[in-house]
């Protein structure tokens, strides 16, 4: 099965060739049958007008042995015998350019006129021989018995030949008045079948062109509804990673246990403080917390119950800072707070409410627990790990001290601090 673009090209060819063709055809009809008609008429007027010379040069000579005979003002010897033989000679040439356009039939008709001609002549002759002997009567009875009946069925042949060209000339007009019937009928015709053609053609193009472009439309919607449901897939995929990270990232930073920042995301909240530090001397500090002897609550109580102190430390810390303070499990049973925007001074106070908060909290083993704090506030040239250390120096301080308390590590100059 060819494709349809093709069986379109194709109709649209054939029409082309046909108006071609259809074109051809009107221009053959219009110059070949013409200018064919036209040699026709042109060779029976030729022949017409030789045949006609004929008759005249007959008329002519009987005229003149005629006038010879009567004597009469217009022969005049020496002038009109040459004119004579001047004639006998037109006739033989006029004759011989007749021959070649001759048919058939018209060769019978003229063999006679040739007969009755040679007839004539002898007998002319022969009126010319008695005339010049002196017997013009005798010349005048060969004259009038014998030439002029002659001369007469000859003219008549002449007439005849003459008619016989009219009547071809009349055929030839009929026959090219039939041949333009017949052509302006192939021409209709093929009009006719060049025009169905052509509409089909179209129709067919028509057809196929509304079905294209369906088929596209059916095509387009498909793969709009293609696209939406993947771009949908697609957003609900990616919803699901950025939820999956976002969880991920979340479980990066936070401990499992107590469900406050690890240590990891307390580094970065650090790093952010210290950056905010150095570009607009927003000081910062840390408060780090030990809680007391707890390796013992662990032994007497049992390591789940130290879990629960670990918990419940989380949210009473977590509830004691600032709103804008952070607090992440530093580590075992150490935690570490961040303190944004403050000065040394107010950090102890702010240890201070926690260290009672936490004495004074109830746990499920029945006995207070305590913990001790250092604190540290960031100073001039000094780097995240050195006021770490600082704060854990004033921790040990206060754990040498008796624990249960806090300490807090006071200096403004990094090199006077070890
Ligand atoms: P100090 O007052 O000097 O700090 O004494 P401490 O007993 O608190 O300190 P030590 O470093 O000797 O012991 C800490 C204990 O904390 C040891 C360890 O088993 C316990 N620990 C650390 N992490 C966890 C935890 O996740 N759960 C429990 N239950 N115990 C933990
Ligand atoms: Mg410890
Ligand atoms: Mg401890």
């Amino acid at each position: 099965m060819y494709h349809p673009t093709r069986l379109l090209t194709f109709g649209f060819a054939i029409i082309i060739l046909m108006m071609i063709a259809l074109s051809y055809m009107g221009f053959q009809s219009i110059n070949g049958g013409d200018s064919q008609l036209n040699r026709q008429v042109n060779v029976q007027l030729q022949k017409i007008n030789l045949i006609n010379e004929l008759s005249t040069i007959i008329q002519n000579r009987t005229r003149f042995m005629q006038s010879m005979l009567l004597r009469d003002k217009t022969f005049i010897e020496s002038e009109s015998w040459p004119n004579f033989s001047r004639m006998s000679g037109a006739y033989a040439a006029t004759r011989a350019r007749l021959e070649p356009m001759l048919a058939a039939r018209e060769r019978d008709v003229m063999r006679a006129i040739d007969d009755l001609d040679k007839d004539i002549s002898d007998l002319n002759r022969q009126v010319s021989v008695l005339f010049l002997n002196g017997s013009r009567d005798e010349a005048s009875k060969v004259l009038l018995s014998e030439v002029l009946p002659k001369t007469a069925p000859l003219l008549a042949h002449l007439s005849e030949l003459t008619q016989m060209q009219r009547m071809d000339v009349e055929k030839a007009l009929l026959l090219e008045n039939q041949d333009a019937q017949a052509s302006r009928q192939r021409i209709t015709l093929f009009s006719i079948i060049a025009v169905l053609i052509s509409l089909t053609v179209t129709f067919i193009a028509i057809w196929y062109g509304r079905k294209l472009s369906r088929q596209l439309q059916d095509m387009n919607s498909y793969l709009e509804q293609k696209i939406y449901e993947r771009t949908e897939f697609l957003l609900d995929t990616q919803k699901e990673l950025l939820e999956d990270n976002n969880e991920l990232t979340r479980m990066a930073l936070t401990d499992n246990l107590t469900g406050l920042s690890n240590r990891t995301h307390m580094n970065q909240i650090l790093h952010k403080e210290f950056s905010r530090y150095e570009r607009h001397n927003q000081r910062f500090g840390i408060i780090m917390l030990d809680i007391d002897k707890f390796k013992l609550i662990n032994d007497k109580y049992g390591h789940d119950a130290g879990d629960k102190v670990l918990k419940k430390l989380a949210t009473t810390i977590a509830s004691a800072i600032r709103s804008s303070d952070f607090v992440a499990r530093w580590g075992g049973e150490e935690f570490l707070i961040c303190c944004t925007t403050i000065e040394e001074e107010d950090l102890l106070p702010i240890a201070e409410t926690i260290r009672q908060l936490v004495a004074k909290t109830p746990f499920d083993h029945n006995a207070p627990v305590t913990a001790s704090l250092g604190c540290a506030a960031i100073v001039k040239g000094e780097s995240i790990s050195e006021l770490i250390k600082r704060a854990d120096v004033a921790l040990y301080e206060a754990k040498n001290n008796g624990r249960n308390q806090s300490m807090v590590s006071e200096f403004t100059d990094i090199s006077l601090a070890y």
